[in-house]
C-alpha cells in the first residue's frame, strides 16, 4: 500500500533527473577553432622569440621536436634567424639518479636565482620517454612552485626518438630560449644509459647530484659520469642525514683527488644541500659562477662552445647521412638482398658495405 504523503515516492522509483547538460562546451569549441585557425607565421614565431614571449617560444619549440617536414623547414628558418641572439648565457647540466632530489633541488634553485634577476629555462632529455617506457622526468606534479614563476621557463623532454634526435633538439631549443633572453639554461637528465655524454656535450657546467648512502657511495656513481662532474652536490642534507651527507662528501673529495684533473683546469667540488630547507643553494650558485670567471679567464669557455659547436655540425651529418641512407627506398630491398649473400658467405661485410655506399652516392650524383 502506498504512503498518501509520499505519492510515488518509495525506494525503486526513479526520479527525473535535471536535464543532462552538454557535454561539450560549444563557445570553448568554437574558441579552440578560431585559435586553431591563427596560427602564427614563422616571422610572428621569430619576433615573438626576440620579445621574449613564451607562448611563441614554446611554439618554436614544437616546430622544432616536430618530425613533419613542413615544420622541420619552419624550425630551420626560427633557429638560423635566432641563432645571433642566442648564446649570452650559462648552460648547466644536471644529473642524478631518480629519487636524488633533482626536482626539489631545480626548484629551489630556480626559485632563488630568479629572485636575484635572473631569467631560467628547464630543459630535459629523457630517452625512457619515448612512448611505450614512460617518462622519468615528464611528470607533470614536478616543481610546481617553479612552474608558476614569470621568470622561469619549464619544457619537459621531447617525447619521441633515439638519444641522438633528442639530444639535437634540446640543443636547438637551448639556442631559442637563450634568443628569448633566458640566462640560465638548465638541462636536466638521468643516469641512464648514454645521456649523460649528450647533456655534457651542450653544457658549459655539469653538476651532479649525489646521495649519500652507507658506505657505498662511490659505488652508486659511475666513474665516467663522476669525470665529466664540475661540482658534485650530495642532496637531502638535513635532519638526521646531515652528518651522512658531510661523510660522503668527505669521501667522495678524496676519490676526486686521484683523479686526472679535467681540460678545463677546473678541479671539481664536492658541497651539501637541502632543497627541502634551502640550505646550500645559494653557495652552489656562487660556485656555478666561481667556474664561470675561472674558465672565461682562461679562455676554456669559449673553446668549449666552439668545439661543442664543431662537434654538433659532425653529428648532424652523421645523423643525416645514417637517415637518409636507411630510408632510401630504392635502396631498401638491396640492402635486404646484401644482408642474406653477407650471411650466407657470398660476399665479406666490408665488400657489401662497400658497394652499398657506392650505389647510394652514386644515385644521388
Ligand atoms: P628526482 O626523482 O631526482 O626528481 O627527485 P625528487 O625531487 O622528486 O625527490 C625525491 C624524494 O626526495 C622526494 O620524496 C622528495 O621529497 C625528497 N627530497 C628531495 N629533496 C630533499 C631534501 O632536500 N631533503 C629531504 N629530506 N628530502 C628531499
Amino acid at each position: 500500500m502506498s504512503d498518501p504523503l509520499l505519492p510515488n515516492k518509495t525506494a525503486l522509483t526513479v526520479n527525473d533527473g535535471i536535464p543532462q547538460p552538454p557535454s561539450v562546451n560549444e563557445e570553448m569549441v568554437q574558441r579552440l577553432k578560431q585559435h586553431k585557425r591563427r596560427e602564427p607565421s614563422v616571422e610572428e614565431i621569430i619576433e615573438g622569440i626576440k620579445k621574449g614571449d613564451r607562448g611563441l617560444l614554446s611554439r618554436g619549440i614544437t616546430l622544432v621536436e616536430s618530425n613533419l617536414p613542413r615544420h622541420q623547414e619552419m624550425a630551420r628558418t626560427i633557429v638560423d634567424q635566432c641563432i645571433g641572439y642566442s648564446g649570452k648565457s650559462i648552460r648547466i647540466g644536471i644529473t642524478g639518479v631518480p629519487g636524488v632530489g633533482k626536482s626539489s633541488f631545480i626548484e629551489a634553485f630556480g626559485t632563488y636565482i630568479t629572485s636575484l634577476g635572473h631569467k631560467m629555462a628547464v630543459l630535459a632529455i629523457d630517452p625512457s620517454s619515448e612512448r611505450s617506457k614512460g617518462s622519468i622526468l615528464g611528470d607533470k606534479t614536478r616543481m610546481v612552485e617553479l612552474s608558476a614563476n614569470a621568470n622561469a621557463f619549464i619544457r619537459p623532454s621531447p617525447s619521441a626518438g633515439a638519444l641522438g634526435g633528442l639530444a639535437r633538439k634540446t640543443r636547438e631549443t637551448i639556442l631559442l630560449c637563450e634568443a628569448a633572453g633566458f640566462d640560465v639554461i638548465l638541462v636536466e637528465t638521468v643516469g641512464v644509459g648514454q645521456s649523460e655524454t649528450a647533456v655534457h656535450s651542450m653544457v658549459d657546467y655539469f653538476l651532479l647530484l649525489a646521495l649519500a648512502g652507507a658506505g657505498d657511495e662511490l659505488q652508486g656513481i659511475k666513474r665516467g659520469i663522476m669525470e665529466m662532474a664540475d661540482t658534485i652536490v650530495i642532496t637531502k642534507a638535513d635532519g638526521t642525514n646531515i652528518d651522512k651527507a658531510q661523510r660522503a662528501k668527505s669521501e667522495i673529495a678524496a676519490a676526486l683527488h686521484f683523479m686526472p684533473c679535467p681540460p678545463s683546469g677546473w678541479r671539481p667540488d664536492v658541497l651539501t644541500c637541502s632543497a627541502h630547507n634551502n640550505i646550500g643553494i645559494d653557495k652552489i650558485w656562487e660556485t656555478v659562477l666561481k667556474f664561470k670567471s675561472f674558465v672565461t679567464q682562461s679562455g676554456y669557455f669559449a673553446q668549449n662552445r666552439n668545439e661543442q659547436a664543431r662537434y654538433w655540425m659532425h653529428q648532424t651529418i652523421r645523423d643525416e647521412l645514417n637517415h637518409r641512407f636507411y630510408h632510401d627506398k630504392e635502396l631498401h630491398h638491396e640492402i635486404s638482398v646484401m644482408e642474406k649473400d653477407v650471411v650466407n658467405g657470398k660476399i665479406s661485410s666490408f665488400e657489401a658495405a662497400r658497394l652499398l655506399l657506392d650505389k647510394y652516392f652514386w644515385e644521388k650524383k
